[in-house]
């Protein structure tokens, strides 16, 4: 679509997760269909500014308020200036966030993303805020429309909601029961990114692997992956998150047996003692998950596996501690997200008595010590081999110092890799093969460019696509695409932020 410099302009702030940052894209999808054009990059304030917010970070609110109040005075000197509140928080706090900040114009929950416009031009022809919460959900995010920067990847939602009662969890409150989308529909979905110029996709849900229960196939999640192997041009899938209790050995054998399914895993373990995951409410225990983690290793021998772990849950002592210390060391995870336990409201933990801040302080440092050990550890087992990269989006810009660019190898390790001299410069979205020559604690190094070694690049429909989205940018700022989602890819957990990753 053509945009004149007329046209109303808009702006997507995303707290969250990044289940959030696939909201905000169809958020900014909808809005784009209806006549409004992205504020400039680097731009904080527009003719929309919409807040998606989350309830599961600690500091969920203040950020929230923080963001409202700084807005308040630039509304005051920008006439008919909207802004609109959604996501997780707005489901969660309804019509008590226009009474603390009756300068909001519109709170939509995360069941009805699809009435941002039609809301907005409501509070605007009564002038009025307009606060609308739906219970369940009405469309699937998916299929509304979506606007994505990044071309060569994207976010396909496979379900949404959760059946679980984890007891440090809000997500169940504020997004439902599990909804699960049918394959065919998710497949058409993968088809029309990869026919835009995707060469990766991630498939999306709080439990990936329950997919299936709603309509009655407890293979489905395999069987996607499987189909997911047939889609030609797609050259890497990865999905998040599964969960240990629902994990089945049908999907390592499909990981491993399908050519672009990458060897990548992240696996929320939350604790490794027995006694507080039973307290947490999460129905497997340690021997279960360790013995997914050797089967996984078994198949996928170089799979990454990540994890998200919680620290100081309430009546978690040294013993408890101590388990899940045995359990990272055994799991040799390649990264973790990890948090010290902050009770949420709204969550049946909320009520459990807190441990002392200096008690969980200590025992998160001893975690991080560990796991930044055993990170190491798996950066520098790589030093001498062969990688193929995949080159990030927005991280692929050629460094003027280092003459590095990045990308992600097949289990979604970062590598910085040296261009050398006068080579073939890639875009993002296409592919190089490197040998890695220097392993960190957080990426690899790939320098083998340098001194005659390894460096080949293997240009890809979404490096043209990246080329051809470039023309367009200075046109009218930047492309649409019909259905889906962009990001970069990344280890990521869903409704769980990450207070340090190690
Ligand atoms: S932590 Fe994950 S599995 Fe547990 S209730 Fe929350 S979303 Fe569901």
């Amino acid at each position: 679509m053509t945009q004149t410099s007329l046209a109303p302009t808009y702006l997507v702030r995303t707290l969250g997760c990044q289940m959030n940052v696939h909201d905000s894209e169809h958020m900014a999808g909808l809005l784009e269909g209806a006549g409004y054009t992205a504020a400039p990059a680097g731009a904080d304030v527009a003719d929309v500014v919409v807040i998606n917010t989350c309830a599961v970070r600690e500091n969920a609110a203040t950020r929230l308020y923080g963001n409202l109040g700084q807005l308040a005075s630039v509304k005051a000197e920008r006439p008919g200036m909207q802004i609109a509140v959604g996501g997780c928080l707005a489901q969660k706090d309804r019509g008590e966030i226009v009474s603390r900040a009756p300068w909001v114009d519109v709170v939509f929950g995360t069941h009805n993303i699809d009435v941002l416009p039609v809301l907005l031009e409501r509070a605007r022809h009564n002038a009025a805020a307009q606060v609308e919460i739906e219970e369940s959900l009405k469309v699937f995010p998916s299929t509304l429309p979506s606007r994505c920067d990044a071309i060569a990847s994207g976010w396909v939602s496979i379900s949404v909601g959760c059946n679980n009662t984890c007891t440090f969890c809000i997500v169940p409150s504020l997004r439902g029961k599990e909804r699960d989308r049918r394959p065919g529909e998710i497949l058409a979905e993968v088809e029309a990114l990869v026919s835009q110029g995707a060469v990766e996709v991630t498939l999306l849900g709080q439990n990936v692997n329950s997919y299936g229960v709603e309509f009655g196939d407890r293979g489905a999640f395999a069987k996607l992956l499987r189909a997911c192997g047939e889609i030609d041009g797609l050259e890497r899938v990865r999905f998040t998150s599964p969960h240990p209790a629902a994990f089945t050995d049908d999907v390592i054998e499909a990981m491993a047996e399908t050519p672009n399914v990458m060897p990548s895993l992240h696996m929320p373990l939350q604790s490794g003692s027995d006694r507080v995951l039973r307290a947490m409410r999460r129905s497997y225990r340690s021997e279960r998950y360790l013995g997914i983690i050797e089967r996984v290793r078994a198949a996928m021998p170089d799979a990454a596996i990540t994890t998200d772990i919680i620290v100081g849950f309430p009546g978690e002592t040294e013993e408890d501690f101590q388990e899940t210390m045995r359990v990272v060391e055994a799991s040799r995870f390649t990264s973790a997200f990890t948090f010290q336990y902050s009770p949420r409201p709204g969550t049946p933990a909320y009520e459990l008595e807190p441990l002392p801040k200096a008690v969980v302080q200590e025992r998160f440092e001893r975690l991080i010590a560990l796991q930044e050990r055993i990170t190491l550890e798996d950066s520098q087992r790589f030093v001498g081999r062969e990688l193929e990269l995949m080159v990030l989006d927005g991280g692929g810009r050629k460094d003027g110092d280092s003459a590095r660019m990045s990308g992600r190898e097949p289990g979604n390790r970062l590598v910085h890799f040296a261009v050398p001299e006068g080579a073939d410069v890639p875009r993002p979205g296409d592919m190089v093969t490197v040998r890695v020559t220097h392993g960190a604690p957080h990426h690899l190094l790939a320098d083998s460019g340098l001194d005659g070694g390894p460096y080949a690049v293997r240009r890809t429909r979404a490096g043209d696509a990246w080329d051809a989205a470039q023309g367009d940018d200075h046109d009218h700022g930047g492309d649409s695409c019909g259905t889906g989602g962009g990001a970069p890819a990344g280890p990521v957990g869903l409704g769980m932020p990450a207070l340090r990753r190690a």
